[in-house]
């Protein structure tokens, strides 16, 4: 299956959606270790990107990548902003000038996003980030594309990993972000980041529910 501009744009409209419904329960993980800002900061940024969306339905992959990158950068703020946007534009800049992608290509795109976390926040697994639960769905994808499964299959056992890794946040000590300052107050409590990036990964299951010219009941 070849994922196209359209198959991407409604992901980040999914995701954006997901990101709204579940802002409050992200601030509130966020109230608990963090300042409580988590979910709000991603909704404004998302809604920001679902904004520029309509004025990107001709660009290739890559460009709507790296906008919604940039958007990210400009407007969640804290440590999510320039982590998921320093993601979005790895992804962006090697998918440049794509208008469809397979398996493969997202495994590619998966890997320089998540290279970009990890640069970006200086951060290895284990220190109870959003990269515990992106860094095994990313490994699981892909596995599962090398070894032949579908794109469907690949997506839907990435996120059971990813949901995997999110649940195993809660038993570990931070030593990044400000849940670090919480010390082993920390344990106990799933990630927000973690939280927020299983609900991303949510919306890219389900590439093949709708056909692409569908636009009836995809808006929120
Ligand atoms: P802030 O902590 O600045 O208020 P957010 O509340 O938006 O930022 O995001 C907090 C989340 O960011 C954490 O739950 C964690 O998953 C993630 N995070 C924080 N610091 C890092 C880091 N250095 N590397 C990776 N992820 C991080
Ligand atoms: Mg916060």
């Amino acid at each position: 299956m070849q994922i196209t501009v359209d198959h991407v744009i409604r992901f980040l409209e999914r995701a954006a959606a997901l990101i709204r419904d579940h802002a409050a329960e992200l601030t509130e993980l966020d109230t608990v270790i963090g300042d409580a800002d988590h979910g709000t900061n991603l909704n404004r940024g998302f809604s920001a990107v679902v904004v520029k969306l309509d004025a990107l339905q001709d660009g290739d992959i890559g460009t709507i990548l790296d906008v919604t990158g940039k958007t990210l950068l400009a407007t969640v703020g804290g440590a999510a902003g320039p982590l998921y946007g320093t993601a979005f534009r790895r992804a962006g800049a090697l998918l440049a000038g794509r208008y469809t992608i397979d398996g493969a290509d997202i495994a590619a795109a998966l890997e320089v996003a998540l290279e970009g976390i990890v640069e970006r926040g200086r951060v290895q697994r284990g220190e109870k980030t959003m990269l515990d639960a992106i860094a095994p769905g990313v490994d699981t994808f892909r596995t599962a594309i090398v070894q032949g499964q579908s794109l469907e299959e690949a997506a839907r056992c990435a996120l059971v990993a990813v949901e995997e890794g999110m649940r195993a946040t809660i038993p570990m000590q931070a030593t990044k972000g400000r849940a670090a300052f919480l010390g082993p107050r920390s344990i106990g409590h799933q990630d927000p980041g973690a939280t927020s990036a299983y609900y991303i990964a949510c919306a890219m299951v389900g590439f093949d529910a709708d056909p692409p010219s569908h636009q009836t009941t995809e808006m929120h």
